[in-house]
């Protein structure tokens, strides 16, 4: 393995990241040893205007200290993420490992609770991507009839994406690229199993000291739904990271409504402040418009009648995008030009994941990536040896046939 962050930040007795906050200017170099392999890695999409530059790419992003998320991890503690119930940080006695405790308290409550959490539990086993949670074990109870919730052990990662926003620590570019092109990668992953994540916002995003990021809180994800005259709930999405169709009304929306969340949350990433931060859903709407302009009305086909209306009542708004460029010094022409096309109103029109990665932007996180951070790729003596696929696709779909035929919470139990 090269000098890469994956050896430098976790020290034997699990209390990460501690060198982590090398204020070096100046990452150690040597993760990579072949410029013919970086130049593929660069090069595997676009011919993107950083391949000239790629001799200094090898090095890994300065972590992200996560210092302040972290205490002692010898007792359990919970750690509190997740949108249907507690968290804790505990110690598997099997192994000796640290991992993370999901309680579900209470699923059985009624049909839809049950539902709910077997169609989470049913996608957390499914998975198997790096930017991804995934189910470690599930515990099961001893008896069936005195089992009222369900423990799910997962990997334990130290922060989450709103804790390092929020926190004082510099965030660079090369962390911008790191962390986008995990989002996207992950994204893609389950765009292509047909889920949609439907809430994805920082604290659904969690990373490690070693800046590896992965998807979490399958809570409110679902299947796709094909059939554009089904009704979709659109009680989804955390406001701020709410798509301008669902806010709107729309009773049927795709996986670009994701699109949008990584929108923001990449230009907040930028800016360290939230993009669209209103009261109210209607001013989410109008915050939105202030910056993409009245939008035309085709891109308002599917919204609801008043919500049209309250566009088109007010005052006719040009675009402001310009302001994107005064999010951050990090705002340059290639970060600006792919978050326009993850804003865009028209959903048929913003940028899908999969394209996203192809966007040269991106190509500098996949190869900061893949040097020193992915289990997909590894190191020999003589270079570094590639994956054939930097962005893997789920295969077979995800199936959620089987909930068609759960109609009572015994059966939901017995599953
Ligand atoms: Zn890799």
């Amino acid at each position: 393995m090269p000098a890469g962050l994956g050896q430098k930040f976790y020290c034997p007795n699990g209390a990460a990241v501690l060198a982590a906050a090398s204020t070096s200017s100046s990452p150690p170099t040597t993760a990579v040893q072949s410029s013919s392999h970086q130049q593929q890695l660069v090069n595997h999409h676009h011919h993107g205007p950083q391949a000239g530059t790629i001799q200094n790419q090898g090095m890994p992003a300065r972590p992200v200290d996560t210092r302040t998320a972290v205490v002692d991890p010898e007792p359990d503690r919970p750690i509190g993420y997740g949108a249907f119930g507690v968290v804790w940080s505990v110690t598997d006695p099997r192994d000796g490992k640290r991992v993370a405790l999901k309680k579900m308290p209470n699923v059985f409550q009624n049909l839809v609770s049950c539902k709910r959490v077997f169609r989470e539990l049913q996608m957390l086993c499914y998975f198997k991507h790096e930017n991804v949670l995934s189910a470690l074990d599930i515990l099961q109870p001893p008896q069936i009839d005195c089992f009222e919730e369900i423990y799910v052990i997962t990997e334990l990662m130290q922060s989450d994406l709103h804790k390092v926003i929020v926190s004082p620590q510099a965030l660079s570019s090369d962390h911008i690229k790191v962390f986008l092109y995990q989002i996207l990668r992950g994204l893609k992953y389950l765009h292509s199993a047909g889920v949609l994540h439907r809430d994805i916002k920082p604290g659904n995003l969690l990373v490690n000291s070693n800046c590896v990021l992965k998807i979490c809180d399958f809570g409110l994800a679902r299947v796709e739904e094909p059939d554009e005259s089904q009704h979709m709930t659109q009680e989804v999405v955390t406001q701020y990271y709410r798509a301008p169709e669902i806010l709107m009304g729309s009773r049927h929306y795709t996986s670009s409504i994701d699109i949008w969340s990584v929108g923001c949350i990449f230009a907040e990433l930028l800016g360290r402040r939230i993009l669209f931060q209103a009261q109210s859903p209607i001013q989410q709407l109008d915050l939105i418009t202030d910056l993409l302009g009245t939008p035309p009305l085709h891109a308002m086909r599917t919204a609801c009648e008043g919500a049209r209306a309250h566009i088109l009542r007010a005052p006719h708004k040009p675009p402001s995008l310009s302001v994107l460029y005064m999010l951050s010094g990090e705002a340059t022409h290639e970060a600006v030009h792919l978050l326009c096309r993850m804003l865009v109103f028209d959903p048929l029109k913003r940028i899908s994941a999969k394209d996203a990665l192809a966007h040269p932007y991106l190509d500098e996180g996949r190869l900061r990536y893949h040097t020193c951070m992915c289990n997909c790729c590894f190191s020999i003596a003589t270079g570094r040896v590639y994956t054939s696929d930097f962005e893997p696709s789920a295969s077979p779909k995800f199936d959620d046939s089987y909930e068609k035929n759960l109609t009572s919470v015994w059966q939901v139990k017995g599953q």
